[in-house]
């Protein structure tokens, strides 16, 4: 019997590999915000978030073959390429993040981010929330909230309650920044009393895997002033939110109004190309190589850095940070009139580009139906998927090139998929 490509694909890189759906999609090419799999059918991607100014864009493409056909060494090495970029992206950002490491993934950058709060605090207690995932080293994997490491948590780590639109902590929308300080606050006493002290909070300003919570403006203030007057700094991992998916601004960390210590960078930054970064400020850099003598062999390649220019490029270009306030606003509204059909929808909720549609029936979240509903409109040529604590929100991240037309695609599919699975 002939090994299908799905007992193949288990045998080779384990039968825990996940997939998207139970029919996963074979794909075979992209272009802007659609994909086809290998019987030529096309499929709107509201999900990819990595190919930032849509997949396959030619000038990302070009940059990339370009650069390979001349050169692509590692940074030992001096090279413009990567001057170039790190002065155009720091250029993009405020609050004295002026000096940048690159890397090759989200998950790097912030392991990198951890090691320069231990350098520059002399301490080792790092905060983040209890519903995250930041990545998957060793020591960032100790910050993710749904696999816990073999041994447990290690000792240095606390995890606070995240905000949540449907469950606030505090019980009320109105209570949730100061509950979210006030458990920032006690995380840094247990930590202090430890004898670990606190080296760092780690946020997705956005709190993307979170569920993005709607947060006001000045959310962070008092649990930001609790960290630094205990002698932590704070990091912004943007690995979700950056390069103005969010439509209003090109960071999460400026939506919400704070001055993050540190930035990390990742999925969306070349468009596919593994190139991930984290800026700061150059004191903090400064301590960081004084403690550790860091080196990545890949990161900042001169192939990195020009198909990351390329994303800058772009952005600017066709102006895709208006696109995801505009279309984002657009297609907020169209999910508004889906809920208004539809009473399984309890929150429409998301600025730009990232947005969401919560579940809930009978006064409990609605998990398994949005799986169901994530399936009905793979079958319609709508790609999606969930996110949140409950995993009952529908998450739409489309790349950033996504129009008007793509929003009605989105939320016809939807209203089909809800009237034919509830
Ligand atoms: N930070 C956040 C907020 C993420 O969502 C992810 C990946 N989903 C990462 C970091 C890790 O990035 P990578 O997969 O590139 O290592």
């Amino acid at each position: 019997m002939t090994e299908t490509m799905l007992e193949r694909r288990a045998r080779l890189l384990g039968p825990q590999m996940t997939t998207f759906y139970r029919e996963p999609v074979h794909v075979v090419r992209g272009e802007g915000a659609y994909l086809w799999d290998k019987d030529g059918r096309r499929y709107l991607d509201c999900y990819n978030n990595v190919p930032h100014v849509g997949h396959c864009h030619p000038r990302v493409v070009e940059a990339i073959a370009t650069q390979a056909a001349t050169l692509n060494t590692h940074t030992r090495y001096v090279h413009d390429a990567i001057l170039d970029y790190g002065e155009a992206l720091t250029a993009k950002f405020g609050h004295r993040l002026e000096s940048l490491v690159m890397v090759c993934s989200g998950s790097e950058a912030n392991d990198v981010a951890l090691r320069m709060a231990e350098a520059v605090t002399g301490k080792t207690g790092i905060i983040g929330t209890d519903n995250t995932y930041h990545g998957n080293t060793a020591a960032v994997s100790q910050l993710n909230s749904k696999k816990i490491p073999v041994g447990g948590y290690r000792d240095h780590v606390r995890q606070v309650p995240a905000p949540d639109n449907m469950a606030p902590i505090g019980g009320s929308q109105e209570g949730q920044a100061e509950a979210f300080a006030r458990g920032v606050e006690a995380a840094i006493a247990e930590l202090e009393e430890s004898g670990h002290g606190v080296a760092a909070m780690i946020l997705c300003p956005y709190f993307a895997n979170e569920g993005f919570p709607t947060l006001e403006r000045g959310f962070l203030d008092r649990a930001i002033e609790a960290v630094r007057k205990a002698g932590g700094i704070i990091i912004a991992d943007e690995v979700q939110p950056g390069f103005g998916r969010i439509g209003s601004h090109w960071w999460g960390h400026d939506r919400l109004g704070f001055a993050p210590d540190i930035v990390t960078l990742g999925k969306p930054m070349a468009n596919g190309h593994p190139v991930a970064a984290v800026v700061t400020r150059p004191e903090i850099l400064g301590a960081f190589q004084e403690a550790f003598k860091y080196f990545n062999t890949f990161g900042g390649n001169p192939v990195s850095a020009a198909a990351a220019m390329a994303v800058l490029q772009v952005i600017e270009d066709e102006a895709l940070v208006e696109n995801a306030r505009d279309v984002g606003a657009y297609t907020l509204s169209l999910l508004q009139e889906v809920q208004a059909r539809h009473d399984v929808i309890a929150d429409v909720r998301g600025a730009g580009l990232f947005l969401g549609a919560e579940l809930w029936r009978d006064g409990a979240p609605a998990t398994a139906l949005c799986a169901e509903v994530v399936e009905d409109m793979r079958g319609r040529g709508v790609l999606l998927h969930s996110v949140g604590r409950r995993d009952n929100t529908l998450k739409v991240r489309p790349p950033c090139v996504f129009g008007r037309a793509e929003a009605e695609t989105l939320a016809e599919v939807m209203d089909a998929a809800l009237e034919a699975v509830t």
